[in-house]
This record gives structure tokens, C-alpha cells and sequence, in this order.
């Protein structure tokens, strides 16, 4: 199976995304590198064999561990809404699957990206190997806690929601930088926010669209 007909469902309902959600997002279209992004990196690929053939679906999909992968959309908005460059340097937290951990790698010079259940973290890193991700690292760690070795990061994506901005990934944000974050509670509502930090280092926090993503869990 190609899934060429699948991958095209996908940008279109992407866009059919982007368009019922503009009023909110504040944007008519997302960047084409993320889009050409979107459209390049195997999805199918990402999520477990058992569930191959559902990999397009306009939704998030479950990859063990109660874990899930993001709806394309919401991959894409999030990408987009961090405004890389090819310089830039991104830290994600809930490496997951490694699937917005390859998207982002074909948008930035480095990506890092942290997952605290351990089985994940291996199996991620060995998929973004063996497709050729060779500008991805992962760890297995607690992301509340950042990769401070790597700091500071020119965008900060965080694919799992916090009850609120963790203060030590705000610390790790450059200025100039960018952070997407779901904040909320379990199974509650939550919000996507974007941080922004302005070159003087002050920050700006908007709130962007209600989300509903699995718990960021303090601790290994
Ligand atoms: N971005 C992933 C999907 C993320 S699902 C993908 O593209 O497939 C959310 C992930 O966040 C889960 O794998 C979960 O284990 C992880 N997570 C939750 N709390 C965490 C924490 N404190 N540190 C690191 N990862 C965490």
C-alpha cells in the first residue's frame, strides 16, 4: 500500500483544519514548509502495524502505553505556530511516536526531544534512525525538567498538557524564542498556548485553541 491517496486526504482535511479554525489561530494558511513537511514524512511509518492502514485518519490515534499521536492538523498547527528556521534549534517533550519529531527535523537544524516511558523513547529513536532522521536526538528523562545541556532553544513544543508553563522550560526558551504548550488538567479542558519571549527576554502567553492531549506526567 502507497497511501498516496491517504497522504493527499490528509492535507486536505489539514486545511479544511486551518480554515474552520482561522478566527481562533489567526491564520488563513499554514507556512508551505510545513505543509510540504506534512506531506513528505511517512506517517504510516509512525504508528504501531496493527493500526497502519487508519494512519491518515482526521484524528489522534492510540500508540501503546496510553499514549497517543497527535491529529495531523493539530501536528501541523503546532509546527507552524513555532515559526522555525533552518538555523533554529527545537526541544520537544513526549517524543511519543517520533513521527512531530520528524516533521520538525525537516524544518530546523536540531531537534531534541525528550519521553519519559522508556519503551517509547527506544523504539522512537531507533524508527528516526532507521528512516534517516539524523538531525533528531531523544531521551529518555522527565521533561518538566528540560535538557538543560542543550539550552537555550529557539522554539519549545511540548505534545503532552501541563497544568501550567513548567518554569524550567521557560528558562531554556531563547529570546526571540517560541513555545507551544497544551495547559490544563487531565481530561479537562485545556488550551494550546504560544509563549513568545521578546528579545528583551519578557514574555507574552496567548492563549490559541481548545485541545484535548494525554497528561504531561511529572517524574520517570
Ligand atoms: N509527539 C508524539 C505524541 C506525544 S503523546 C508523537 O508525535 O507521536 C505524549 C507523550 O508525552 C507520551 O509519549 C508521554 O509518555 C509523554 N510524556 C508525558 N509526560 C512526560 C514528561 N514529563 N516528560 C517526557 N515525556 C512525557
Amino acid at each position: 500500500m502507497t497511501f498516496e491517496r491517504e497522504r493527499e486526504q490528509m492535507i486536505t482535511d489539514i486545511e479544511s483544519g486551518v480554515a474552520f479554525t482561522r478566527a481562533m489561530t489567526g491564520r488563513n494558511h499554514l507556512d508551505p514548509r510545513v505543509m510540504e513537511a506534512m506531506r513528505r514524512v511517512p506517517r504510516e511509518d509512525f504508528v504501531p502495524a496493527d493500526i497502519r492502514a487508519s494512519a491518515f485518519r482526521d484524528g489522534a490515534l492510540p500508540v501503546g502505553h496510553g499514549q497517543t499521536i497527535s491529529q495531523p492538523y493539530i501536528v501541523a498547527l503546532m509546527t507552524d505556530l513555532l515559526e522555525l528556521t533552518d538555523a533554529g534549534i527545537v526541544l520537544e517533550i513526549g517524543t511519543g511516536t517520533g513521527y512531530q519529531a520528524a516533521i520538525l527535523s525537516q524544518l530546523a537544524r536540531q531537534v531534541y526531544s525528550i519521553e519519559r516511558i522508556p519503551e517509547l523513547a527506544q523504539t522512537a529513536q531507533q524508527r528516526l534512525s532507521e528512516l534517516g532522521y539524523g538531525n533528531v536526538e531523544t531521551r529518555c528523562s522527565d521533561g518538566y525538567l528540560g535538557w538543560p545541556e542543550k539550552a537555550p532553544f529557539d522554539g519549545i513544543i511540548v505534545t503532552a498538557a501541563a497544568p501550567e508553563v513548567p518554569p524550567a522550560l521557560l528558562a531554556q526558551l531563547k529570546a526571540g524564542g517560541r513555545m507551544v504548550i497544551p495547559i490544563g488538567l487531565p481530561y479537562s479542558h485545556q488550551e494550546l498556548m504560544l509563549v513568545t519571549r521578546g528579545p528583551q527576554g519578557k514574555t507574552d502567553t496567548r492563549k490559541i485553541l481548545g485541545v484535548a492531549f494525554v497528561p504531561m506526567v511529572e517524574g520517570t
